[in-house]
């Protein structure tokens, strides 16, 4: 029988602050097919985070029986690659100031010096900023465009870098990118939809570098909407669900729980021969052309 069995699998998942969003659905489902799992949190997410844990909020079950368990929760800042990065005023930071290791390196190292080389199989990068994202692009400011491709997507680029050397031969990357990086999607500005065009092309060339260098593969995973936090930050995410309901080949929304399956499949062997893909995981939107509620062709 064809089985999806993670087991003796580590991964380390960035991008979980709360179980709303789509790391944490890519964590649960990394969980149920066996995997190990740590994270990276951004450090203001993270007291809320343990302490939500802590207090019961989450739901840690896994269907078939167990239970979520997290290997460890590193705090990561990934906008930072090492601590030279990272400014006076972040270090003095309230929600900072008593942390320690929390550049993409450091993180890197401490995998590295808790576990040994060769410790990790499954990479993720579940995460994504933009102060400017309610700005039209035309508006936009240099320093907001910056920060959006330097915190969405560059981040990217740093993780496989830095924790690439680390990976077991076979072992898989995946990160989340949005529709808006190859069509125009109103209202997702701040240069946010550069930032997911840059990580889809990065997704190629990485696939090729890495996947010669440590023959590891990179795939991306173009997700349709979810009423996430930072999809609540941006706004109208209940509207964009029902468009997408009213409009997809299949005539629904993609669930987190949709996005987190294909994760697990991009980083099982399952997948062996496929990297340098962006698969869209959004019940076909991505395929039409013209709305199909308006009932010119749809039905
Ligand atoms: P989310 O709020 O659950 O995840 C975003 C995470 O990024 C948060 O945990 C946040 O703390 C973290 N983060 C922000 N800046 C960071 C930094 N500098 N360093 C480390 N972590 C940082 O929201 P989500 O919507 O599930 O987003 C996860 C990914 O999915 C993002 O790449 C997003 O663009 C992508 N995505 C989301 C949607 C959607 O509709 N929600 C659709 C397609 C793709």
């Amino acid at each position: 029988m064809l089985s999806l069995d993670l087991t003796g699998k580590r991964a380390f998942v960035a991008g979980v602050g709360d179980n709303k969003g789509y790391g944490w659905a890519i964590v649960r489902a990394l969980a149920q097919a066996g995997a190990s799992v740590r994270v990276g949190t951004w450090p203001p997410m993270l007291n809320i985070f343990i302490k939500s844990m802590e207090r019961g909020k989450f739901d840690l079950s896994l269907p078939g029986g167990g239970e979520i368990e997290f290997e460890k929760i590193h705090p990561m800042d990934a906008v930072f690659d090492t601590p030279e990065d990272v400014p006076e005023e972040i270090r003095e930071d309230k929600r900072y100031r008593n942390l320690t290791g929390y550049t993409i390196q450091e993180v890197a190292d401490s995998l590295r010096d808790e576990l040994g080389e060769g410790c990790l199989d499954i990479l993720v990068h579940a995460l994504a900023n933009g102060p400017e994202v309610k700005k039209p692009l035309i508006e936009t400011s240099r320093a907001g465009y910056l920060e959006a491709v330097s915190a969405s997507a560059f981040s990217m680029v740093s993780m496989v870098q830095r924790f690439g050397p680390l990976m077991r031969e076979g072992g898989a990357v995946v990160s989340l990118t949005y529709l808006a990086g190859e069509r125009v999607i109103p209202g997702y500005g701040g240069g946010m939809s550069s930032a997911k065009a840059a990580l889809e092309n990065d997704t190629r060339t990485l696939a090729f570098e890495a996947g010669r260098r440590w023959g590891i593969r990179v795939n991306t995973i173009s997700a349709g909407p979810l009423a996430s936090r930072a999809a609540k930050a941006i706004g109208k995410i209940d509207r964009m669900i029902d468009y997408y309901r009213a409009n997809s080949p299949l005539p629904d929304v993609n669930t987190a729980e949709d996005v987190g399956n294909a994760a697990v499949f991009l980083c099982s062997p399952l997948s062996a021969a496929i990297t340098g893909e962006t698969l869209h995981v959004d019940m076909g939107y991505h395929a039409m052309g013209m709305p199909a509620e308006d009932q010119l062709g749809g039905e």
